[in-house]
């Protein structure tokens, strides 16, 4: 978790974070399985986890990242307000703080101010960035969300948003429904655990494996299971190409829930100035790449002959 705001260091609260992130994990490993053994599950529980998992999964990828990050599209207030709440229960800053740092992570990619640079190896790219990586956040690059009041409340007063959202919430529904542990380990813990490992797999898996779809040079890859996974996240090297793009699985076939969320709210006025980059575009790019790899795979032959030859 990061509890703090973006107003000071962002290494600040690094115990308290990898007690929280470490104690959630080990509570939903071990509480889980016994509480299962134990007790059995009700389907209340099983709602409210899947209900959880979905709105906290989603308002991260359609909300922190393609809404306020990209500014892909426009959102309606009530909108904003929901990515922004269940956004909060993800413990992964406020959205002016996650904006901000991806949008570095987009600028300054693979390199030293990459906050997840994949060029550190896996483990950094995946959960080490969250012990070691020592920028500060520079706000410069948020001005625009600054102007959002909604965000800068989330921001200025987020402990009170992830608290209630992410802890005291789903604590007060568990104990409605006469679950109040299941509830604890289920949708807060548990919950938690999928949610922070599925979306670091955008920077560390897809980030090493996967396909390079539409530029074969950028270390983000398209990977169908972290997309799957992640709400459509996944398809991470169009994603670089085309940051612009309300879309990230751009094919028809493609798992992209964000993508059908925000298309289907802009069917109520609630999501509109949609970005899509044209589909001219997106083939010229595909093509470009399958025309590099066989470039390359060409010269990989001719060396390897010439090589025999001159043995
Ligand atoms: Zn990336
Ligand atoms: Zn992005």
């Amino acid at each position: 978790m990061n509890i703090k705001t973006t107003s000071g260091p962002i290494r600040e609260n690094i115990w308290l974070n990898i007690i929280f992130f470490s104690g959630t994990t080990v509570a939903a490993l071990i509480g889980c399985p016994f509480y299962l053994s134990r007790f059995g599950i009700s389907s209340s529980e099983i709602f409210l986890f899947i209900f959880y998992l979905w709105a906290t999964g989603i308002s991260v990828t359609a909300g922190y990242h393609r809404l306020f990050s990209h500014v892909t599209y426009k959102a309606h207030p009530l909108v904003e307000f929901f990515f922004l709440f269940f956004g909060a229960a993800a413990f992964e800053m406020s959205a002016l703080g996650w904006s901000s740092q991806h949008r570095d992570h987009h600028r300054y990619v693979d390199t030293e101010n990459d906050p997840y640079n994949i060029k550190k190896g896996f483990f950094y790219a995946h959960i080490g960035w969250l012990i070691f990586w020592k920028h500060r956040s520079n706000l410069d690059n948020v001005r625009d969300l600054q102007k959002n009041s909604l965000v800068m409340h989330q921001d200025k007063h987020y402990l009170l948003w992830a608290v209630s959202s992410g802890i005291l919430m789903p604590l007060v529904l568990g104990f409605l429904s006469g679950h109040l542990l299941g509830a604890f380990l289920f949708s807060i813990c548990l919950r938690l655990t999928v949610v922070y490992h599925s979306t670091f797999a955008i920077n560390s898996v897809c980030h090493m494996f996967g396909k390079a779809t539409y530029d074969i040079y950028a270390t983000a890859k398209d990977h169908w299971l972290v997309a799957f996974l992640t709400n459509g996240e996944g398809y991470h090297n169009f994603h670089h190409r085309f940051p612009g793009d309300y879309r990230n699985g751009v094919r028809w076939y493609q798992w992209d829930p964000s993508k059908w969320l925000i298309g289907f709210l802009s069917w109520f006025g609630l999501s509109r100035d949609l970005k899509r980059v044209s589909d001219f575009r997106i083939l010229e790019a595909r093509l470009a790449a399958e025309q590099q790899m066989a470039r390359d795979s060409a010269d990989k032959i001719f060396e390897s002959t010439n090589v025999a030859e001159n043995e």
